[in-house]
């Protein structure tokens, strides 16, 4: 059985029922990014010019979002995340944006990680592994592990923009995948909070 319409709209003048989703949808907006601008240190974007800017991704798609979060920390991220599922506002977590499948346009609130959350925290040279924030930029990875005589061989074209993060999030592989694997195969473990 379907999951019942969130509002009852069924025998409302269409222009009616209009107005009340969007007074609705306004309200809850607004409750968000009063939410994340109190309760963490994030970058809370929500005008008309920001919200353009993430509408659209290296896809043909176009969806405006709820608004925009851009965080500074894992904190933030889990706090923006408690905030969502309370207001029920689906979440967009977002990279360098460089998917061509509308992953990372929909209607909810974008998480850019790509910002701030882009650290390489730890390199072990002998046990050839990296741990690194999501938002890094592969490139920017390989650049740090080139004076130890290592690479990490998922090589995406997009390179120079794409984030291990959003790497993950597609399951993204090269031309070595053949042999080496793709990220999949390259990820030994992800610290994820359910959405
Ligand atoms: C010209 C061109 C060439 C390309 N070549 C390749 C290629 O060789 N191989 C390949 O695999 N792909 C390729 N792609 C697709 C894309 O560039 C890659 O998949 C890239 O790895 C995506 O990285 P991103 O940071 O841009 O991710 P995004 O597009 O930002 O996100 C990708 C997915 O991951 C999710 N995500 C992002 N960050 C997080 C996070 N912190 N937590 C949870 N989920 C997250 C997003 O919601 C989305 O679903 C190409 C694209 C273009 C335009």
């Amino acid at each position: 059985m379907n999951a019942p319409l969130p509002l009852d709209v069924a025998r409302e003048h269409p222009n009616a029922v209009y107005e009340r989703v969007a007074q609705a949808s306004n309200e809850v907006a607004g409750q968000l990014a009063q939410r994340l601008t109190q309760q963490t240190q994030g970058e809370v974007l929500f005008s008309p010019a920001d919200r353009g800017r993430y509408a659209t991704d290296a896809s043909i798609y176009q969806q405006m979002p709820v608004g925009v979060f851009v965080p500074r920390d894992a904190d933030d991220v889990r706090v923006a995340l408690d905030i969502c599922r309370d207001l029920t506002v689906p979440i967009v977590p977002r990279g360098g944006g460089t998917s061509q499948c509308g992953q990372t346009v929909g209607a909810g609130l974008v998480i850019d990680h790509s910002k701030h959350m882009r650290r390489v925290l730890d390199v072990d040279v002998q046990g050839r592994t990296a741990t690194v924030e999501p938002g890094l930029v592969l490139d920017h990875l390989n650049a740090q592990l080139k004076p130890h005589g290592l690479w990490y061989p998922v090589d995406v074209s997009t390179s120079a923009q794409a984030t291990l993060g959003g790497m993950a999030g597609n399951n993204s592989c090269g031309s070595r995948s053949v042999a080496y694997g793709n990220m999949v195969h390259n990820v030994l473990g992800a610290q994820a909070t359910a959405a």
